[in-house]
C-alpha cells in the first residue's frame, strides 16, 4: 500500500511539472500574429518617441552622427568599448578609401563586478588605466604623427542623451550596473577627468553607442546597411532616420538629410508582450525596476535568469529535483545563458550536457532522462519567444522606413548589421529569429532584407567616428 501511495504520489508530482510546463508555453507563446501587433506598437512609439521628448518608453535618442564613414577616414584612432561585462580598448589605423583597415590592435579587460555597483571615479579610473597600459604599448607602426593629440572613440553602451557628437549624460544605467553619481552627468567628461589623472593624453571626439557603432562600422564595409541591432548581454537598434521626420529634433538641418537614431528599444514595453509571472517577479526583484521589459525578455543577461526561475517553481510545486529545493537554484543569475544554451543544443541521446550542467553549474545531480527533457523544453520556450520578439522589432523598424512594401518597380535592399554574444554564440536563437524574421516579411519582401553579422563592429565603428569627427580635420568650406 505505502508504494502505491508513493507512485500516485510522485505520479501527481509529475503531472503538476506537466501543468506549469504547459502554462509556460502557452503563455510564451508568439504567433504571428501576435508579433504583427508587436511590430505595429513598435513603430507606432518610434513615431511618438520621435514626436517629442518623453513621448514615449522609446527614447528615440538623437546620435548627432548625421554621416557615416565614407571611406576616406585616415589616420590612427582609438576606441574604447565600454558595455557589458568585458571592455576593449583598440587602436585602428585607416588608410582611407586605398587602404581600409590598415592594421588594428586591441585589448579585452574584464570588468570586476564591485566595480558595477561601486562610485562613478572608482569605474573610470579603471578603464583609463587599463588605457593608459595599452597606450603604452604603441608600436612603431602604429602611433600617431608627431605633435597630434590621440583621439578616441568612445563606444558607451548605456542610453545616453547627446548633447554633441562628443558629449553626453547618462540617462540611466543598465545590464547590471548600477553607479547612482554617474546618473545625470556626462560621461565623456567622467573619462576626461580619469584620463587626466591616469596622465593619458587623449581627447575623446565621439561618444557612440554600440548599435550607433555597429552601424558605421556596418556601413562602413557595406553601403547598404540601414539599421543596427545588438543581441548581447542586453538589446538595442540603431538606424538611419529622415532628419525630416524627427519633429522634436530642433538642430541644424544636417546636410545629408539623415541622422542616426539611437532607439534604446531595450526599454519598449506593451500589452502586447507576452509576459508570464517569472518576468514580472524577475522585473520586480532587478537593479532597475520597470525598466528594460523588453531586453529583460529577450537579452543574455536574462535569458538563463528566466529559465531558473522556471525551474525554481517546478522544484517547489513539483519537487522536480526531489523533495527539497537544491539550494544553488536558488541563488539569483546562477544559470547564465552561455550554459543555458550548451543544455539547449545538447544533442547526445541520453542529454549528457543538461545532466552536466545540471551538476556543475546548479549542484544536482542523477537527473532522469524525464527531467532533462523537460529543462531542454524550458530552455526552447524561453529562447525562441526572446528569439521572435526580437525579429519583430526589426520589423517594425523596416515598417517605420517603409521598406517592408517597397513601391511598384523599385527592390531596395536593406542590410541589417547584427551583433551581441547572443547573436554570435547561441545558434538557435539566431536561426529563431531569422526565420520568424523571414516568416514575418514574405517570401518576396524578404529576399531584400539581410542579416549580416558585423563582428564588432561597435569598436571599429567608434574609430571610423572618431575619424570623422577628428579636430585636426580641415573646417568645411560652407
Ligand atoms: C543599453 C543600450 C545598449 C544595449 C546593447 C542596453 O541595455 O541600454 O544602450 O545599446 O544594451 O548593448
Ligand atoms: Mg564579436
Amino acid at each position: 500500500a505505502v508504494v502505491v501511495r508513493q507512485r500516485m504520489k510522485s505520479t501527481s508530482k509529475w503531472a503538476r511539472a506537466m501543468a506549469i510546463l504547459k502554462e509556460l508555453d502557452d503563455k510564451c507563446g508568439t504567433p504571428l500574429g501576435k508579433l504583427r501587433q508587436v511590430a505595429d506598437a513598435m513603430t507606432v512609439e518610434m513615431h511618438a518617441g520621435l514626436a517629442s521628448e518623453g513621448g514615449s518608453k522609446l527614447k528615440m535618442l538623437i546620435s548627432f552622427v548625421d554621416n557615416l564613414p565614407t571611406g576616406d577616414e585616415h589616420g590612427l584612432f582609438y576606441a574604447l568599448d565600454l558595455g557589458g561585462t568585458n571592455f576593449r580598448v583598440l587602436r585602428v589605423k585607416l588608410g582611407g578609401k586605398e587602404g581600409g583597415v590598415v592594421q588594428q590592435e586591441f585589448d579585452e579587460v574584464s570588468i570586476p563586478p564591485e566595480l558595477m555597483v561601486g562610485t562613478s571615479e572608482q569605474l573610470f579610473d579603471y578603464i583609463a588605466e587599463a588605457l593608459a597600459k595599452f597606450v603604452a604599448t604603441e608600436s612603431e607602426g602604429l602611433h600617431p604623427e608627431p605633435n597630434r593629440q590621440r583621439e578616441l572613440g568612445f563606444t558607451f553602451s548605456f542610453p545616453v542623451k547627446q548633447t554633441s557628437i562628443a558629449s553626453g549624460t547618462l540617462i540611466r544605467w543598465t545590464k547590471g550596473f548600477s553607479i547612482e553619481d554617474t546618473v545625470g552627468g556626462d560621461v565623456v567628461a567622467e573619462l576626461t577627468k580619469a584620463m587626466k589623472r591616469k596622465g593619458v593624453d587623449m581627447r575623446v571626439t565621439a561618444l557612440v553607442n554600440d548599435t550607433v557603432g555597429t552601424l558605421a562600422g556596418g556601413r562602413y564595409y557595406d553601403g547598404e546597411v540601414i539599421a543596427a541591432v545588438i543581441l548581447g548581454t542586453g538589446t538595442n537598434a540603431a538606424y538611419v532616420e529622415r532628419a525630416t521626420a524627427i519633429p522634436k529634433w530642433h538642430g541644424p538641418y544636417p546636410k545629408s538629410g539623415e541622422m542616426v537614431i539611437n532607439m534604446e528599444w531595450g526599454n519598449f514595453r506593451s500589452s502586447h508582450l507576452p509576459i508570464t509571472e517569472y518576468d514580472i517577479a524577475l522585473d520586480e526583484e532587478s537593479l532597475n525596476p520597470g525598466e528594460q521589459i523588453y531586453e529583460k525578455m529577450i537579452s543574455g543577461m536574462y535569458l538563463g535568469e528566466i529559465v531558473r526561475r522556471v525551474l525554481c517553481k517546478m522544484a517547489e510545486e513539483a519537487s522536480l529535483f526531489g523533495d527539497t529545493v537544491p539550494s544553488k537554484l536558488t541563488t539569483p543569475f546562477i544559470l547564465r545563458t552561455p550554459d543555458m544554451s550548451s543544455m539547449h543544443h545538447d544533442t547526445s541521446p541520453d542529454l549528457k550536457v543538461v545532466a552536466s550542467k545540471l551538476k556543475d553549474v546548479l549542484g544536482i545531480p542523477n537527473t532522469s532522462l524525464k527531467v532533462r527533457k523537460v529543462i531542454v523544453d524550458i530552455c526552447d520556450i524561453i529562447a525562441s519567444r526572446g528569439a521572435c520578439l526580437s525579429a519583430a522589432g526589426i520589423l517594425g523598424i523596416i515598417k517605420k522606413l517603409g521598406r517592408d512594401a517597397p513601391k511598384q518597380g523599385e527592390n531596395p535592399k536593406s542590410v541589417i548589421a547584427l551583433d551581441g554574444g547572443l547573436f554570435e554564440h547561441y545558434a538557435k536563437f539566431r536561426e529563431c529569429m531569422e526565420d520568424t524574421l523571414k516568416e514575418l516579411l514574405g517570401d518576396e519582401i524578404a529576399e531584400g532584407i539581410v542579416i549580416k553579422h558585423s563582428n564588432d563592429g561597435s569598436g571599429i565603428g567608434a574609430a571610423l567616428l572618431a575619424a570623422s569627427h577628428s579636430q585636426y580635420l580641415e573646417e568645411d568650406e560652407s
